[in-house]
């Protein structure tokens, strides 16, 4: 059995799914019709029936009683409930169903016509798509929260109370996830035809509880009730094999075929999400893959009387898309994680090459019809994939296949630490997928051959770029087959860019010449990150440049710019600014039980994942120096020092020692300031549980500062750095992924940069090793303190200590210490002068227009995909 043998479904939306069966021209099918029928359906139907269907054809809801109307309905049809037994979930749930009527008429709308116009489309495939929440962003997006603001009001139920009642999609783990979502919310509103394909975990990202100041992970089952956000499609049925055999055997022309024979089959079935445009009737879709088993069933075991194992495979098969795996840039190298990705990557291929054999068009127009991006290596087998479809299954030659294959996809890169690249032993790529591994083999060959014909006798260079490692136990590096199968590779910000082409992909720029190579930089939508979670901010530059047009068009956010000495509006600003502050205040009490007696301090913040090459432990590091300072400070030195509030958030993987010994560090020195009567208001420490989507759209509207501060060269862009940035927030950086652009945009005067740069980390890391390092005393004294038990139990915490002192400081933390100290001295004095904060506040805003994900979606249509929007 290949994959490729399968039940057909029976499919019945406007996107026409399904297989060619013979059938006698535009008669319907359960299929769904082909572009070139749907041109012309209308002669076929007969009058009295399009007419019916005409009469009742659905209506969107457009004020207010069209809403009230749809929810009721919901609540005692969908839901089976009455006014008497309608809580919030279920208010909730109705104002979603509601709203998702809407989306559904308008996806319909949209499929048809990207089908009809037949252009060239993009696939997203990433195995993260951090969503969030998705009702307040659906309002707002199609332009109606307002008046469902008001109709949910006059039903009895206010409308923020319901948003809260929504859980987040959590199915990433950080930034990488987040982009797509970012990027699926720019293909829809800049009405480009494109797609997203994920999987559909039933347990998104762990939730993460605080226990004694350690992090606790507990799991996140976000379907625990119906989710109106998601539209099953269960006939949408792909069989997916695993293991199994390779068989070859010669055609009657003599020429060698192959055939993968399956061990073990699951079955993919798709989940969709409308994904809706800003201000556009179009919606995109977000296809999310969920595992069954097959209903095949072992008879010869059953026959034997063995029952209970003639259905253990069938339950093992949800496992494949039960959990999200919980690292963020690191690769754990499990087989459960290698099932999931070719899992996703074959079901989202099939659907893309059935979608395209539709069309009729000959496999050489594959390309012109179709991107694929990968995010990541994640999704890399589907390069192997598709050779092994037009070569084994469509009968295609090598040469031509692979010549489709890599003009298709495109390969985001997105670090340059080499702990984080994807490897795979070859003997478990041999076992789960054998054919896929001769492919590889044969990719490699080839290349390797070319390579050789170009630089004769450069034995290092062939084992250099080889795909596979021949290390002890052999590898198939990922990153390698990625730029091999694709026509383009792009980094994620200018330096990490830069960076890829001189250090971990110098040898393939020597091979394939620079302009493989190329930079998108990241960025970030503007309704969630600026509408959604900063209404207050939204307003008032709405109420100045007259319109909501900005978030279509970022760049207009530059007219603020002549605004930004104007007193009343600086009064304005800050304001907007306290109001938020006050916003997390309560949060933080809610989640914490730390109060904040004063908000209006200064808001120092830093939410991400917790890593070592992040940082966290420098920024804790810092806050002790300032407790240290506070403590011996005399009475008329304590007036100067600037209080302050120091707010940390963010996961750790849950094998990651260090990661959450810095977790429980940063507690017990909030513990311990929090509680010492010498510091009072002047300093408190915070770390906020669970950090997600839904978090970051409180936390990010009220930073004065926030703290990107990676070692340099690591952190490959960010996308938090523009987050806040965008809310009127400063930020204190390294000279790292876009806080580069971040600097270029928004004037050195407005950033707080500090540390080594990149071109010389590895010089002071080998430094470090072969002539040794000093720590520096504000650094000793720090570990003093913390040795000597000023925050719990000092030993507890020696192995961070050492990983510095005595193991190479490997991120840097010594050598950045006093050049970070210095910079928040810096920011310390600039915040004193109120009104020229307010004023880099505002002009960082106004040029925040470059970080919008709609830039970066524009530039990957024009520069990678070749796609071009659908006119209306
Ligand atoms: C934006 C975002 C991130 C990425 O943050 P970085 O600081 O760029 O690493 C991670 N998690 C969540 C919830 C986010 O919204």
């Amino acid at each position: 059995m290949s994959s490729y043998n399968f039940t057909p479904g029976s499919p019945t939306s406007a996107e026409g799914f399904g297989e060619e069966l013979p059938h006698p021209k535009h008669v319907r099918r359960f299929t769904g019709f082909s572009p070139a029928e749907i041109k012309s359906i209308d002669s076929v139907i007969p009058l009295k029936s399009r007419e019916t269907w005409k009469k009742f054809a659905v209506e969107n809801f457009t004020d207010n009683a069209g809403f009230e109307k749809g929810f009721v309905r919901h609540v005692e049809t969908t839901l089976a409930r009455s006014i008497y037994n309608c809580d919030e979930l279920a208010a909730y749930q109705a104002t979603s169903n509601t709203m998702r009527d809407n989306l559904i008429t308008n996806w319909n709308k949209t499929q048809q016509k990207q089908t009809t116009k037949d252009q060239k489309r993009v696939y997203y495939l990433s195995l993260e798509f951090l969503m969030g929440r998705a009702l307040d962003n659906a309002l707002i997006n199609t332009d109606n929260r307002e008046l469902v603001d008001a109709s949910v009001d006059e039903l009895g139920f206010k409308l923020e109370d319901l948003l809260e009642q929504e859980p987040d999609a959590a199915l990433g783990n950080g930034g990488l996830g987040r982009l797509a979502a970012c990027f699926i919310d720019s293909l829809s509103t800049g009405k480009y035809p494109g797609w997203g394909y994920g999987l559909r975990y039933q347990y998104g990202i762990f939730a993460q509880k605080i226990i004694d100041g350690y992090q606790v992970e507990t799991p996140d089952y976000w379907l625990k009730f119906s989710n109106p956000w998601e539209i099953p499609r269960k006939e949408i049925q792909i069989p997916v094999d695993f293991y199994g055999h390779v068989e070859h055997h010669k055609d009657a022309h003599g020429k060698v075929k192959s055939t993968w024979v399956g061990g073990e089959r699951v079955i993919a079935v798709a989940y969709d999400f409308p994904v809706p445009g800003y201000k556009s009737e179009n919606v995109n879709n977000l296809r999310l893959w969920s595992a069954e088993p097959t209903t095949e069933f072992d008879f010869a075991k059953f026959n034997s009387g063995d029952y209970q194992n003639s259905v253990r495979g069938q339950q093992s098969a949800e496992s494949i898309t039960a959990v999200l795996y919980p690292n963020d840039n690191f690769d754990s190298g499990k087989e459960l994680r290698l099932k999931q990705q070719y899992f996703w990557v074959c079901a989202s291929l099939h659907d893309i090459v059935r979608r395209f054999k539709k069309t009729k068009r000959p496999w050489s127009e594959f390309p012109e019809q179709i991107a694929i991006q990968l995010n990541d290596t994640h999704p890399t087998l589907a390069i192997p994939e598709l050779q092994r479809v037009l070569v084994d299954l469509e009968g295609l030659e090598w040469d031509e296949a692979w010549a489709i294959v890599t003009e298709t996809f495109g390969y985001t890169n997105h670090t340059v630490m080499q702990e984080a690249l994807e490897k795979w032993p070859v003997s478990l790529m041999e076992r789960l997928l054998p054919r896929h591994l001769e492919i590889i083999y044969d990719i490699n060959l080839f290349f390797l051959q070319h390579v050789e014909k170009k630089f004769p006798k450069d034995r290092d260079l062939l084992s250099r770029v080889s795909i596979v490692e021949e290390a002890s136990a052999k590898n198939i590096r990922m990153a390698y087959l990625a730029i091999i199968g694709s026509h383009k590779v792009n980094g994620v910000a200018e330096l990490h860019s830069e960076l890829l082409k001189t250090t971990i992909f110098k040898d393939f720029v020597n091979i394939y010449g620079a302009s493989k190579f190329t930079n998108v930089t990241n960025g970030i939508t503007p309704r969630r990150w600026l509408r959604q979670a900063n209404p207050g901010l939204a307003a008032l530059i709405k109420s100045k440049l007259g319109s909501d047009d900005y978030l279509k068009d970022l760049t207009l956010l530059k007219e603020l710019e002549q605004y930004a000495d104007d007193e009343e509006f600086q009064k304005q600003w800050a304001q907007v600014k306290l109001d938020n502050k006050i916003r997390l205040v309560a949060l933080i009490k809610k989640l914490t039980g730390i109060e904040i007696k004063n908000p209006d301090v200064l808001f120092d913040i830093q939410v991400k994942r917790i890593h070592e090459y992040k940082r966290q432990q420098l920024n804790i590091f810092g806050v002790i120096a300032r407790y240290l300072q506070i403590k011996k400070a005399s009475p008329e030195e304590r007036e100067k020092i600037l209080p302050k509030v120091c707010i940390f958030g963010g996961k750790s993987a849950p094998g990651y020692y260090m990661a959450k010994l810095i977790i429980k560090l940063i507690n017990s020195v909030s513990e311990a300031i929090n509680n010492d009567p010498d510091v009072g208001d002047l300093l408190k420490v915070v770390f906020i549980p669970d950090y997600n989507v839904s978090k970051a759209e409180v936390i990010i509207p009220a930073s004065d500062l926030s703290e990107h501060i990676s070692t340099a060269g690591t952190e490959a862009s960010g996308t938090s750095n523009m987050k806040f940035v965008m809310n009127g927030g400063l930020i204190i950086g390294t000279v790292d992924g876009a806080n580069v652009e971040l600097t270029r945009e928004c004037g050195e005067d407005n950033i707080f940069l500090f540390g080594h740069l990149a071109e010389r980390v590895e010089d002071i890391r080998h430094e470090h090793r072969f002539s040794g390092y000093k720590i520096p005393e504000t650094l000793e004294a720090v570990f003093d303190a913390i040795e000597n038990g000023s925050f719990g139990n000092g030993d507890e915490f020696r192995t961070l200590i050492d990983s510095i002192k005595y193991q190479g400081d490997h991120y840097l933390v010594s050598d950045d210490f006093e050049s970070y100290l210095q910079a928040h001295e810096l920011v310390d004095e600039a915040y004193l002068d109120q009104k020229a904060w307010i004023k880099k506040s505002i002009i960082n805003v106004a040029n925040t227009g470059f970080f919008s994900s709609d830039r970066c979606i524009q530039e990957y249509a024009e520069g990678i995909w070749n796609i071009e929007p659908i006119e209306q």
